[in-house]
This record gives C-alpha cells, sequence and structure tokens, in this order.
C-alpha cells in the first residue's frame, strides 16, 4: 500500500516547528510495510490544504493529515476535507458531551468556539483522542482513504498508535519495511563506499543508504515489502556482510553510542580511565559521564587548556610545550602519560588541537588535533585534520577519541564482538 502524508501548519513552512509528525508517521507505517511516497507540507490555508489533499488522493487514493483541527480560526483542515468528500457536517452530541465532561474535569467549561470540534462529516469514523480536545477523523469513500489527526505531536502519536495503525494493519498484506544499522566511525564515506565495493549488487533486494553525520558514518539497510522472516533474516546476513568489508571501523550498530561501549569494552576489561582534554574543553568527559554507571571505569581528568594548565595538572614539561608547540603528538604523549600517572588510573587518553575559526597556519591547519593513549606500559599519538566548523571539529575531536579507546580496548582485552551499549 502506498500512502502521502500532508501536514498542515504554517508553522512548518515558517521554519518555527519541525516536522516531527509527518518523520513518526513515516517510521510507523514503514513497520507495517505501508510506503510514504511522497510528504508536502502546506500553510493553514484553504486552497493549499485542498489542492494538496485532492491531488495526494488523486495518485496514491490514501493521505493522512496532522494539524488543523483544533477551535481556532486557522483550522480548517476538517471543512475542507468534507467539502472535497462532498459530505455534510453534522454536529455529533455524544462527542459534544465528552468535550464538555474533559473540560468539567479540569474545572472549566469549553467556549462556543470549541463546538465545531464536535462536528463530524458524514460517513466518516471518529477516532477517539485521550489526550486532547481534538478526535481524529477516518473517511473511507469514493475520493480515497484520508485519516486527519491533529498536530499536537503528543496527541497526534497516540492516535498514530492506537487507532490508525491498527486500522492500517487490517488492510495490509503482512508485509514489512525494516531496517538495520551499522554504524562506522574514522573513514571518509567515498573511502568506505570502496571498502565495500559492489555491495548494493550482492544484497540486492535490500538497499543501502550511507548516512554521514558528526559520529561517523551510519549504513541503513533496508527490506522491503518482505515477510518480517525473510526480511530479518536478509537483513542480518547482509549487516553481517557489511561489517566484513568494512572491518576494523565498525564500532557498533543501530543507536549504540561510542561512549557507551567504550564503557563497556573497560568494565569487561577491568580497565579505568582518565583523560587530559585541550581543545574540548570537556566534551569528552560529558560523553563519558552521559552513560548512567560511569563511574565504575571513569576516573576523572583534566581540561588543560592553556599551557600552564598543561603543565600544572598533567605535568608537562614547559621546554616541551615550547620546543614542539601546545598542538603536537609529543605534548598530546605527555598529557596521557602525566594525567594516567596523577590519577592512577590504567589507561588515558588526550587531545589538543586547534578547533578554529582562528589559530591555523600551514604547518598546523585549522582541525589539526592531536590524540595520544598511554596505559600498560606503552604510549601512542597520532595526528588528524579534522574538517568543519569550530563545534563540529570539536565533536569530531572527542568521538577519535573514544574510537581510539574503543581499539585500544578491543586489541588488549578481546570481548564480544559488539555490546548492546545505548545511551
Ligand atoms: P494544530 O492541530 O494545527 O492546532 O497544531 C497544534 C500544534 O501542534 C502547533 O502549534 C504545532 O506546535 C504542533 N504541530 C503541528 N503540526 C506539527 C508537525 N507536523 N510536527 C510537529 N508539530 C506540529
Ligand atoms: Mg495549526
Amino acid at each position: 500500500m502506498n500512502l502521502e502524508v500532508v501536514t498542515i501548519g504554517t508553522e512548518l513552512l515558517l521554519g518555527f516547528t519541525l516536522d516531527t509528525n509527518g518523520a513518526g508517521i513515516g517510521r510507523a507505517l514503514a513497520a507495517l510495510g505501508i510506503r510514504v511516497v511522497r510528504r508536502t507540507s502546506v500553510a493553514d490555508r484553504p486552497v493549499e490544504i485542498r489542492d494538496a489533499v485532492e491531488s495526494a488522493l488523486a495518485r496514491t487514493g490514501a493521505v493522512i493529515t496532522t494539524g488543523g483541527l483544533g477551535p481556532t480560526r486557522d483550522d480548517i483542515t476538517k471543512r475542507i476535507v468534507a467539502d472535497l468528500y462532498g459530505w455534510p457536517l453534522d454536529f455529533d452530541e455524544t462527542l459534544w458531551q465528552a468535550l464538555v465532561e474533559r473540560y468539567r474535569r479540569r474545572g472549566r467549561i469549553p467556549a462556543e468556539s470549541n463546538r465545531s470540534q464536535a462536528e463530524v462529516p458524514r460517513g466518516a469514523t471518529v477516532l477517539p483522542n485521550q489526550c486532547g480536545s481534538a478526535p481524529g477523523l477516518w473517511l473511507d469513500g469514493p475520493r480515497g482513504l484520508t485519516v486527519m489527526l491533529p498536530g499536537v505531536p503528543l496527541e497526534m502519536e497516540h492516535l498514530l498508535t492506537d487507532e490508525v495503525v491498527p486500522r492500517l494493519a487490517a488492510r495490509g498484506g503482512g508485509s514489512v519495511i525494516r531496517s538495520r544499522t551499522v554504524r562506522v566511525t574514522g573513514i571518509p564515506e567515498s573511502t568506505l563506499a570502496e571498502a565495500l565495493g559492489e555491495i548494493e549488487r550482492d544484497i540486492a533486494p535490500l538497499t543501502l543508504a550511507y548516512l554521514p553525520g558528526l559520529d561517523g558514518v551510519d549504513l541503513r539497510l533496508t527490506a522491503w515489502d518482505l515477510e518480517p522472516a525473510e526480511a530479518d533474516r536478509r537483513l542480518a546476513a547482509a549487516a553481517a556482510e557489511l561489517r566484513v568489508r568494512a572491518g576494523e571501523v565498525v564500532y557498533g550498530q543501530e543507536d549504540e553510542d561510542l561512549a557507551a561501549l567504550v564503557l563497556d569494552a573497560a568494565r569487561r576489561a577491568g580497565v579505568r580511565i582518565a583523560l587530559a582534554e585541550s581543545c574540548t574543553g570537556g566534551l569528552l568527559g560529558a560523553r563519558l559521564t552521559a552513560i548512567p554507571g560511569s563511574s565504575d571505569v571513569f576516573v576523572g581528568g583534566a581540561v588543560t587548556y592553556a599551557d600552564t594548565a598543561k603543565t600544572a595538572l598533567a605535568g608537562v614539561p614547559p621546554s616541551l610545550l615550547a620546543a614542539r608547540g601546545a598542538v603536537s603528538e609529543e605534548v598530546a604523549a605527555a598529557m596521557a602519560e602525566g594525567i594516567l600517572k596523577r590519577l592512577d588510573a590504567d589507561l588515558a587518553v588526550a587531545i589538543t588541537g586547534i578547533a578554529g575559526p582562528g589559530g591555523g597556519t600551514d604547518d598546523k591547519p585549522v582541525g589539526t588535533v592531536c590524540f595520544a593513549l598511554a596505559g600498560g606500559g606503552m604510549t601512542a599519538s597520532s595526528r588528524s585534520i579534522l574538517i568543519g566548523t569550530r563545534s563540529e571539529i570539536r565533536y569530531r575531536a572527542a568521538q577519535a577519541a573514544l574510537f581510539l579507546l574503543l581499539k585500544r580496548l578491543r586489541l588488549s582485552f578481546p570481548g564480544p564482538e559488539l555490546g548492546r551499549a545505548r545511551k
């Protein structure tokens, strides 16, 4: 089954409100095997609403709208769709009494304008709204199927889950659209694509999307219109193939967070982690401590921003700072070794770099970040050039440091292939 979504509200076009309703409907319907083939947002204007619904019905015969069901003058969706179907609006006394009762429980009485919310297009099914005053409406007629849902996201979600999904599932044929994600980091998208080769051909009919972001690249596999068991079987096989081809840059799956995976790996290995951060200013510590239960693994660290702090807190010799500069592999190594010793941890990571927008040189352009890992009697340092704005460079630096930690922990203490750690 194909379907279109029309989200209604001038605020969506002005950019004040993000269309989370459209996204929520897409996710819920994919799980049912229903394809959302087009999503349109229109202002609270009669001509635009009518045109959007009419043309969506002409294309697919099924449309879900959100918004414009409230009691105010700009809420006109119901009137327009009823008109399109040629169905008059009837005042529904039962619905009105339920609304009055709902207000009464809150010690209020509904306004005259609320009466419009009790009007129902003749022939429509009312979808009761447990969380708000505007019910959903299900119109199944010669024009096709139109489902109208309120715009308030919480109300929309409830109606979608409780009323719309079961009704649509009853119409569907038992196939699903299902996705799986393999998360990789520390590799440019193009290099990754080369490593994966002609994978699209080999995993067909599944499709593969590259979704680059600040965490790295998410590889999203999708099975379309398959029986649930068949979809799962093919997705598992394709995800395994992706892992083999991508290699060590794979760090997780679905919505796993790298910081949580690092903590899991360190916990299994009995390793306590410390850190010294310069350009990230505490971002790495924040990522680790955002995970509940981090205290048994994360000892702490220092934000050694100025040279004096690198010396005072991490014991970096001033002579080394003078000779190599604060952004150098040597200083990163000294930071890691210094904090390791000072906090008596098992493994320490250090970050020092140039987040920009100023401060770059030919030798060390903006985005140059040096990392070091110290522990187990050895220290290793490395240098990368990260891209983006100041905040993107800082986030990428923290993510890269986490990946260094994970790789070291995997190498020294190989455990289960992947944890199931979530934020
Ligand atoms: P309405 O049903 O048109 O009165 O919408 C009520 C409120 O829901 C609006 O003020 C928005 O804040 C919110 N809203 C409407 N449409 C959407 C949408 N597509 N995504 C997220 N929020 C929305
Ligand atoms: Mg509105």
